[in-house]
């Protein structure tokens, strides 16, 4: 299946698609290396996740001093965060402000969504048309287009016959939405439904909010940075940029907690508090390994956050029934950071659905009908329900490699990859943020992602340097990272829950861990040894 010829054509040496925190990088990566490059944005601005996640409360979970570039010392330490985690808006500015220091936005084409993707095996090139009606010949495609951006839009029978506002919080208005004294159904409780509940709850009228599996949580702790603070910082620059790349989860901290079977029980309770009391995400990334592989390990911790957690709710015995997680692990899903978002569901205007005891049935004019028949009239349902995590991104384009295979075929019966990084049978095709490589949380994204950026712009130049045009893994390669990805993955309990990371929030989806989980450092060895060893699994013509 070919591109229709009469579209007018844009050559060039690669094409990188999305301008968010990996594109961005990419485009400067690659056009410092002299490369015709140019990034096609769905949006009309920079930014990726942050500029579509505009809904109430989104903020990111990684301190402020990590969740950084690292390829400018003077532009790290000129943009000055006001907080540990700071929010949206103020990382949808900085990222802007990146654009215009690095004057990327000429290079980025706005309002461009890339509808296919096709290997022409004539030209040894990427034959891409736009929804806009163009069409793109690159001799590389690099895919930076985010791990959580395809948002789950028609989740529910029904929902364009509603009467009132429906949101996806991925697709949240620009203009802001009005919800003073409405009311507001909020479905899902993940790192994106906690942020919302939590910062709309003293605006609404009523809120409803529907609880499926309960999440655990840790409370934030987000103090201003000062001038000062960030000077401090950016005295550490050299040693954070580092340091990221070889911690477990490219954080600034580490687990450096003695081993469980050491301590007695009172020396790991006082660990736990220690990482509870730092209000991030270092008890889950930081404390004891232990708990990802030892059931018991994990129980402990599991209960020492639900006591927590109990004691917020005030033992209220229905809310902490709905709302405290008893049959997975601590950490084996993405742990939330939040802020009053217990507390909210002790307020008047807050209510609940067990959508465990009735799931919502369909969207109906009024509001939502659960499976008992009752419709619950609403004037705004917010939709916190997630997203095609990993794959989505790249199954909505129509991506073609040797012999005209769909990716989307080829991934609906299995999600393989090698790295996370380029794929057997797409040869210079490249990807940030995508299945089998460390990701969201279990990778801080920016370290990942520059990462991956500076992986695949090393590879380019080497394949050039070699008088090479195509590039791409070998089958054995690839099937030796999935198996050692398996491995790993499998030796946890996180395997054993469900939720996006394993692809089980999307029905039909196969059952694979998404992100790699053998640590941020230990992939960046691998990815540097093939490097360094001229890349060995990669075949290059
Ligand atoms: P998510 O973790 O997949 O959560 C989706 C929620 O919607 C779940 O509670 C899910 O319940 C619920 N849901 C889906 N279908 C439902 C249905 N039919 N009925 C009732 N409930 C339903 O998605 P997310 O919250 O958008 O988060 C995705 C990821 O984005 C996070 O894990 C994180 O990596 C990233 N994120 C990060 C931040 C941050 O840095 N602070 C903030 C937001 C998001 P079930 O679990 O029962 O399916």
């Amino acid at each position: 299946m070919n591109a229709p010829r009469d579209l007018p054509v844009t050559r060039l040496d690669a094409a990188v698609i999305g301008a968010g925190v990996a594109g961005l990088y990419q485009l400067h990566r690659l056009r410092e290396m002299g490369l015709n490059v140019r990034a096609y944005e769905t949006g009309s601005g920079v930014g990726g996740t942050w500029y579509w996640n505009r809904y109430p409360g989104a903020r990111f979970d990684s301190q402020a001093e990590i969740y950084q570039y690292w390829f400018d010392e003077a532009m790290y330490k000129a943009w000055q965060p006001s907080e540990r985690f700071p929010a949206q808006p103020e990382t949808e500015r900085w990222l802007n402000w990146v654009a215009d220091r690095m004057d990327l936005k000429k290079d980025i084409q706005f309002d461009t969504r890339i509808d296919s993707a096709h290997f022409n095996e004539a030209t040894q090139r990427w034959d891409l048309t736009t929804r806009q009606g163009e069409r793109i010949d690159a001799q590389y495609l690099v895919c930076c287009m985010g791990m959580l951006s395809a948002p789950l839009t028609d989740r529910f029978p029904g929902q364009s016959s509603f009467q009132g506002q429906i949101l996806h919080t991925a697709l949240w208005p620009q203009e802001g939405v009005d919800l003073k004294g409405k009311r507001v159904a909020v479905i899902g409780t993940g790192a994106t439904g906690i942020q919302v509940i939590q910062t709309i709850k003293g605006e609404v009228g009523e809120m409803t909010v529907f609880v499926r599996t309960p999440q655990y949580i840790i409370p934030m702790r987000n103090p201003k940075y000062s001038a000062a603070d960030w000077a401090g910082w950016g005295e550490r620059f050299h040693e954070l940029k580092q340091r990221v790349r070889s911690t477990f989860a490219g954080f600034d901290y580490d687990f450096d907690a003695p081993p469980w079977d050491t301590l007695t029980p009172a020396e790991r309770e006082a660990v736990l508090e220690r990482l509870w009391d730092d209000g991030s995400l270092s008890l889950w990334l930081s404390s004891f390994p232990e708990m990802f592989f030892d059931e018991a390990v994990s129980e402990v911790v599991s209960e020492f956050v639900r006591r927590k957690m109990r004691d917020r709710l005030q033992h209220d015995p229905a809310l902490c029934e709905l709302l405290i997680p008893t049959d997975y692990g601590f950490g084996t899903h993405r742990v939330p950071l939040e802020n009053g978002y217990l507390e909210a569901y002790l307020q008047d205007n807050v209510h609940t659905v067990n959508c465990r005891q009735t799931p919502i049935e369909r969207i109906v004019p009024e509001g939502i009908q659960t499976a008992d028949g009752t419709v619950h009239p609403f004037d705004v349902i917010i939709m916190a329900v997630g997203f095609d995590a990993g794959s989505g991104a790249l199954t909505r384009v129509d991506i073609r490699g040797r012999g005209g295979r769909s990716l989307k075929e080829e991934w609906q019966r299995e999600i393989r990859t090698a790295m996370g990084m380029q794929i057997h049978g797409y040869p210079n095709l490249f990807s940030t943020a995508s299945p089998l490589a460390p990701t969201a949380a279990l990778c801080n994204m920016t370290t990942c992602l520059q990462a991956q950026v500076d992986w695949v712009t090393d590879c380019i130049a080497y394949a050039r340097a070699q008088g090479k045009t195509v590039i791409e893994p070998t089958r054995e390669f690839e099937d030796a990272w999935v198996a050692h990805h398996d491995e790993t993955a499998n030796q946890t309990l996180v395997v054993k829950t469900d939720s996006w990371y394993m692809g089980s929030n999307v029905e039909g989806k196969p059952r694979r861990l998404l992100s790699y989980i053998g640590g941020v450092g230990n992939y960046h060895r691998q990815c540097d040894e093939q490097a360094a060893q001229g890349y060995p699994g990669f075949a290059m013509r």
